[in-house]
């Protein structure tokens, strides 16, 4: 292991300092506890402690100081680019604190750390609200705040960091804080897309929205030979759609479920944010009626059916690679590309997504947030993810090669939730630019000028 490591007699005194376990190599569990969603990431941790309280944090923030060992603060552990462990260092694993508080009347949800997407649904569904938050449940809440948060709401209610109020906060030294917009706001700012670089939060309070019963939402699917004229008319109809209605075009080899044969197909998912079936329909006729789809699934079911549909896409222990660009035209140029690959991409596990964006989101002023990436039309995620280890160069170069591809045609910058491990330390500046940058190195030098916090997409304190 590269990293020096602490006195092995230095561990009970840790043990001693929390309330939750500390986890080491050959104890039961460290096994799993070493392990994050992306199977490629192998690697070995000198410990795992696994928090049972917000007091918990103070204590590993220390000893990771004291002994010099780096630091990997986890939430639900989806980051694929596997920072949520580190080789040879302490994880700070937030998976314990995972309770869920629901203001009906206040229409606001606080929660803990290391919550996933699933438990803010389940607990706020019943009273017919729900986050925006992301669109495969199991992904942990903390770190997909902290980059922005993109979901079947975006449209309408914007990201989940727009939708933030406030959170608690554990910095490098220690010290507990609460940031909102009244109180440490330039911290509020900095962690509204600027990933875990300022500290470990320990709960999130946002804004809920109210959820039909049964949300209007489905899929529109169209064959190979016909994707051309899909993203002609996917365009078109983006171009013009109320903000309730969310859609991400998704290339992929059909799930054994939808009973759909084995080749690629393009399929135009999509959610409708409100109460109004009839409008919904109105809406997605219009695209029926620009390209014929050659299937459609088009069933309204409660929103936490919804929110958990893909999630066996994407089972835990996939091998993954991700990247990710943005872009504004969906033109002859940008679907020649994605027409080649989509066909090219022949098997299980990889695929690629159009995020349309615009709505609610596109209308949060630039420096309202540090999330950088408001102005562009579209997303384009190429995500890679399978389990077989001889297919990791195959799968990596048709991610690359996709991404390559798309280059030219890029616009507004990547998405920082949807890097891959590509250059993980230090890839701030390709995500955050000039002015922004600059702030939010500002504020990192402020509240971690040692760089504690830098398993992420690494914002260098200013001046080093
Ligand atoms: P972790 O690996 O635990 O952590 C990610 C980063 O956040 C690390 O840098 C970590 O140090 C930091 N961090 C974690 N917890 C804390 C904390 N409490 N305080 C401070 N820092 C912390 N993104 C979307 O926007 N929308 C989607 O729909 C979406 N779908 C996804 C589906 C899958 C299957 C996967 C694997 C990812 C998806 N993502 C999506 C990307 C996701 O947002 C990121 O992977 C995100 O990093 C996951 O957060 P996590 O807490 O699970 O990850």
């Amino acid at each position: 292991v590269p990293w020096p490591q602490p006195e092995d007699s230095l561990y009970p005194a840790l043990a001693d300092a929390v309330s939750g376990t500390v986890v080491l190599p050959g104890d039961a569990g460290y096994e799993d506890q070493r392990l994050v969603w992306n199977g490629m990431i192998d690697v070995l941790p000198a410990a795992v402690v696994r928090a049972a309280s917000p007091d918990d944090v103070a204590p590993v923030l220390a000893f990771a100081q004291a002994t010099g060992l780096p630091l990997a603060v986890r939430g639900g552990g989806h980051n694929v680019a596997g920072n949520g462990t580190v080789d040879g260092g302490l994880v700070l694993d937030l998976g314990g604190l995972r309770t869920v508080e629901v203001d009906p009347i206040d229409r606001t949800v606080t929660v803990g750390g290391g919550a996933t997407i699933a438990d803010i649904d389940t607990a706020t569904v019943p009273f017919g609200m729900a986050v925006p938050l992301g669109v495969v449940s199991k992904t942990g809440v903390a770190g997909l705040t902290l980059g922005g948060g993109v979901g079947w709401m975006t449209r309408a209610h914007g990201l989940s960091v727009d939708n933030l109020i406030g959170a608690d906060v554990v910095l490098a030294d220690g010290t507990a804080v609460h940031a909102s917009a009244q109180e440490e706001p330039e911290l509020f700012w900095g962690l509204r897309g600027g990933g875990g670089n300022f500290g470990v939060v320990t709960s999130f309070t946002f804004r809920a929205w109210p959820v039909p019963e049964t949300v209007y939402s489905g899929n529109l699917v169209y064959g190979a030979d016909r994707f051309p004229e899909a993203l002609r008319a996917f365009e078109a109809w983006t171009g013009d759609l109320p903000d309730e209605l969310t859609s991400i075009a998704s290339f992929l080899v059909p799930p054994p479920d939808w009973d759909m044969g084995d080749d690629p197909v393009l399929a135009v998912g999509f959610a409708w944010a409100g109460e109004d079936h009839q409008a919904a329909d109105d809406a997605v006729r219009r695209l029926r009626t620009l390209a014929p789809p050659d299937a459609e699934m088009v069933d309204p079911v409660p929103w936490t059916d919804w929110q958990s549909s893909l999630d066996p896409l994407f089972p835990d222990g996939s091998r993954a690679y991700w990247k990710n660009t943005s872009f504004d035209a969906l033109d002859g140029d940008v679907i020649e590309v994605l027409t080649r690959r989509g066909r090219e991409q022949a098997w299980r596990g990889t695929g690629f997504d159009i995020h349309h964006m615009g709505g609610a989101f596109a209308r949060v002023p630039e420096d309202a947030t540090s999330f950088p990436v408001r102005g562009a039309g579209y997303w384009l995620n190429v995500y890679g993810f399978w389990n077989d280890q001889s297919d990791d160069a195959h799968h990596t170069a048709f991610v690359r090669g996709l991404a390559a591809d798309m280059e030219p045609h890029s616009g507004g910058g990547q998405y920082v939730n949807f890097m891959g491990a590509e250059d993980p330390v230090q890839a701030a500046p390709s995500v955050y630019s000039g002015e922004k940058l600059a702030r939010l190195a500002a504020l990192k030098q402020a509240v971690d000028p040692g760089n504690l916090f830098r398993r992420n997409h690494n914002i260098a304190p200013a001046g080093s």
